[in-house]
């Protein structure tokens, strides 16, 4: 089944397992509770280089990995497939994705996010 075709249905949030629903126009999965939005990654790729999101994380300056830092959270599922999403980092923003669906944004990351991966 191919999520994409006919715009992206509903998933169920990965931070409250409440339903996400799609915004028609952007194509966004939104969580009703607030949590946040995933961004599909057919969609992102229009402005973004995908390989730039879904590249590791560079070790920090003292060798530690930035992932195997405390976090309240355990690993996502996507809104899409359910399987665990991966954890990204740029700058201070700390991310999820699913390398086959997109990108999971808590409330408020989007304008960093933006910032970060989008000039346009
Ligand atoms: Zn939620
Ligand atoms: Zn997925």
């Amino acid at each position: 089944m191919d999520p994409y075709r006919g715009g992206l249905a509903t998933g169920i949030c990965p931070r409250c397992n409440k339903q996400a629903t799609s915004d028609g126009e952007l194509q966004r999965m939104r969580c009703l509770g607030g949590c946040g939005e995933f961004y599909p990654r057919a969609r992102l790729a229009q402005h973004v280089e995908w390989s730039f999101i879904a590249r590791p994380p560079r070790p920090r300056a003292d060798g530690s990995s930035p992932v195997a830092s405390s976090w309240p959270w355990g690993a996502a599922p996507c809104p899409v497939c359910r399987a665990d999403m991966s954890v990204g980092f740029r700058a201070n923003l700390r991310y999820d994705y699913c390398t086959q669906h997109g990108v999971w944004l808590d409330a408020g990351e989007l304008s960093q996010f933006a910032s970060l991966f989008v000039d346009d």
